[in-house]
């Protein structure tokens, strides 16, 4: 299980350093979350202006 984001992302960046494990990047139009790296810990969630991040 990994979180994803959608295409509400306005890419913005606020998420990029809530990761722990440094799982999101920084994609052609939204950011992307590598789903081998995610630990599934939500941390990210709340950082979101758009709520453009959800559970995959
Ligand atoms: Fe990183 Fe946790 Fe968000 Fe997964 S859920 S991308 S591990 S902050």
């Amino acid at each position: 299980m990994s979180h994803k984001i959608t295409d509400e992302c306005l890419a913005c960046g606020s998420c990029l350093p809530e990761c722990p494990v440094d799982a999101i990047a920084e994609g052609d139009d939204v950011y992307t979350i590598d789903a081998e790296k995610c630990s599934d810990c939500g941390a990210c969630v709340d950082s979101c202006p758009t709520d453009a991040i959800k559970p995959a």
